[in-house]
């Protein structure tokens, strides 16, 4: 039997309970998640350690202008889906310019990272398909594989010879590998080498999604397989809406398999054309990212500032050099309780718990950019020393 699949660890919630009751919880959960959404938007002050604007590009006002220029030039809309009439300049430009950055022979714009995923997936996989995916890959690799129609074999987390060992009992007739590069929720980088040699061995085609480690990772921003080419990662996803400070996603790989995407990824053919002011500052941010290196050098200063002072306090940091530096208080209504406090002292951090992570492992989700001022990394260590000494345990 194969195990059966849900997003990130949410085997809490997997298909025992009967439905009705099922459809309560969802909707109680839902409604604690508005509540701490409304809060968070009354708290438009508080300095945030909870997004994925890595490396400040989202407020940089090159990037802003670049959206008005966009906008103005094309229009406040693409008016259509690519294949009809909706692909316009700006989005050839940035497609050309993201293939020639990751050194692959062509990219195709999405609008959202889910929908690439959904859509990549489903035009790679069917019924005749083995998925095999790290145990905490994205929910949209997840929901991918399934819409797919595809089995999805899940491999302990970075761990090639646990996926070795399922390849090698797999007989399907068509096999995939899927990872993320950084993981969301953990900060862990996959070894991407690891998993390339695996797919060569077995012959199976390798799908990295690097939503955060795009403009991260790597000596020029290219991420977690920058150096690797179509021959090692066949398929490279990314997203546009982290690091790069936009929105969107593509996927990156040789003209076949774009040629193929982009007829069969259902995601892509049936939705509008991200709106050109998207692109157009997306254009600009790359262009940031290639020239001004020294963003990703602040950042990661940031990065060692916060885990050198971290470890000093004795806080629970989790085993990353990325930009999510999670904090593992294992304890759903611990990690409230410190999320609450932090929020009062003006600061915003992710509470993440289950489903989103395993049972018993809920944490702070605290992401780092090149943003922050070493004054702005200060306040976040006091507030959480302060939880530390006052928040019950
Ligand atoms: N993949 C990963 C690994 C992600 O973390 C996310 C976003 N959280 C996505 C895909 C989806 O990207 P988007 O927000 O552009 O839909």
């Amino acid at each position: 039997m194969p195990e059966p699949v849900s997003a990130t660890a949410s085997e809490s919630v997997a298909n025992t309970t009967p439905w009705p009751e099922r459809l309560a919880t969802a909707r109680h959960e839902r409604e604690g998640a508005q509540r701490w959404r409304r809060r968070r938007v009354n708290h438009g002050a508080a300095l945030d350690f909870a997004g994925n604007d890595y490396l400040g590009l989202a407020l940089d006002p090159r990037v802003a202008e670049a959206a008005a220029v966009g906008a103005r030039r094309f229009g406040a809309g693409a008016g259509a889906s690519h294949l009809v009439s909706g692909h316009l300049a700006v989005h050839e430009a940035l497609e050309n310019a993201l293939a020639e950055w990751l050194g692959r022979e062509r990219v195709l714009l999405f609008s959202t990272g889910y929908m690439t995923n959904l859509g990549v997936l489903q035009a790679l996989a069917d019924g005749e398909t083995a998925v095999f995916q790290d145990r905490l890959n994205h929910a949209s690799l997840i929901d991918g594989a399934t819409l797919a129609g595809a089995r999805s074999r899940r491999f302990h987390h970075r761990d090639s010879s646990d996926l070795e060992r399922l390849l090698a009992r797999s007989r399907a007739a068509h096999r995939l590998i899927v990872s993320d590069g950084v993981f969301s929720m953990d900060g862990d980088v996959a070894d991407v080498h690891a998993l390339a040699n695996a797919a060569r061995r077995y012959q199976a085609w390798l799908m990295i999604d690097d939503a955060h480690g795009i403009g991260v990772l790597g000596e020029h921003g290219g991420g977690c397989s920058e150096g690797m080419g179509s021959a090692e990662v066949p398929v490279l996803v990314g997203t546009l809406g982290k690091a790069l400070g936009t929105g969107g996603a593509f996927v990156a790989g040789d003209a076949a398999l774009i040629d193929h995407v982009t007829q069969f990824a259902r995601s892509y053919v049936y939705t509008t054309a991200q709106p050109p002011a998207v692109a157009s500052a997306t254009l600009k941010a790359l262009e940031i990212v290639r020239s001004e290196p020294e963003h990703r050098a602040r950042l990661n200063a940031n990065i060692a500032t916060f885990r050198r002072e971290a470890q000093r306090l004795g806080l629970p940091l989790a085993d990353s050099t990325t930009p999510i530096q999670p904090l593992m208080l294992g304890d759903e209504a611990r990690t409230l309780r410190w999320a609450t406090s932090l929020e009062r002292a003006g600061i915003a951090v992710g509470a993440i718990r289950p489903p989103t992570v395993p049972l018993g492992q809920a944490r702070l989700r605290i992401t780092l950019s090149a943003r922050h001022t070493q004054h702005d990394i200060a306040r976040l260590l006091d507030g959480l020393a302060q939880c530390q000494r006052e928040v019950a345990p």
